[in-house]
């Protein structure tokens, strides 16, 4: 059976006209794993299911609660609450704070939540999920973020969340298949120079200096600010990675490994 990464969002903040923010689908031996669901990626998300009701959706992953990665994830609840409610609840590895937004949406009985979502927290584990061995990684950013990585036999795909610079970008990337990227690129809507750039994101001559770092196959740069220019991001990618650059973009299907 075939597997691949289907990006559903590429933008970080807000998503740009007829895009969304970040959210991927990881498939792998029939398993699916949904990582990230910001703004405008459950309509998406349902439409590669061919299901309403997110029937398909094996495990969530969520890196942290900024709602650009997380609020299309409350959709998604109200999906299997009202069309899926007696199904067993789907785990759910997410920072803890991710879970009380969720919750926090859901005032009047915040516990209806558990009844759809298993959830586990981030960073933690090793967990077994599905086919896949999920480790996880605290990285630098404005509120707790957890970067993964999925490996199974013969596959590994690591995804950073929103982070700055760190050392442990490299071990979280460490030979994978592919390395999914925020590059953030703040500096382009600033016309400051790169180095100025906060430390809790990356710009990606960064995110391309973490995948070679890490020794990566192939470089998926995601969580493109808006109006940014991302063909400048993939060049400032290349300068810095001899492997492959890539770009996210709504419905690019990615082949694995
Ligand atoms: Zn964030």
């Amino acid at each position: 059976m075939s597997s691949s990464l289907t990006v559903l969002g590429s933008c970080g903040a807000w998503p740009e006209p007829g895009r969304a923010c970040s959210g991927f689908v990881l498939e792998h031996e029939g398993f699916r794993v949904v990582l990230d669901l910001g703004y405008g990626t459950l309509s998406r998300l349902l439409a590669h299911l061919g299901s309403a009701v997110g029937d398909g959706v094996d495990a969530v992953v969520v890196t942290h609660h900024h709602p650009d990665h997380m609020l299309d994830l409350h959709g998604l609840f109200r999906a299997r609450w009202f069309g899926r409610r007696d199904a067993a609840p789907i785990p759910l590895y997410a920072p803890p704070r991710v879970l009380a937004m969720l919750k926090s949406l859901e005032d009047e009985d915040p516990d209806d939540v558990d009844r759809v979502l298993a959830h586990r927290p981030l960073p933690a584990g090793p967990y077994d999920v599905g086919p896949f061995v999920l480790t996880s990684r605290a990285l630098p950013h404005f509120v707790p973020n957890a970067g993964v990585r999925l490996a199974a036999d013969g596959l590994c795909v690591s995804y950073t969340g929103d982070t700055g610079p760190d050392a442990a970008l490299a071990d979280l990337g460490r030979d994978a298949d592919l390395f999914v990227v925020e590059a953030s690129d703040r500096h382009q809507r600033r016309g400051v120079p790169p180095a100025a750039t906060t430390s809790l994101h990356l710009s990606a001559r960064q995110a391309g200096q973490a995948a070679a770092a890490a020794g990566a196959r192939r470089l998926l740069l995601t969580h493109f600010w808006p109006g940014n220019d991302r063909e400048r991001s993939r060049a400032d990618a290349a300068a810095v990675f001899d492997g492959e650059v890539m770009l996210a973009e709504e419905g690019l299907r990615i082949a694995l490994p």
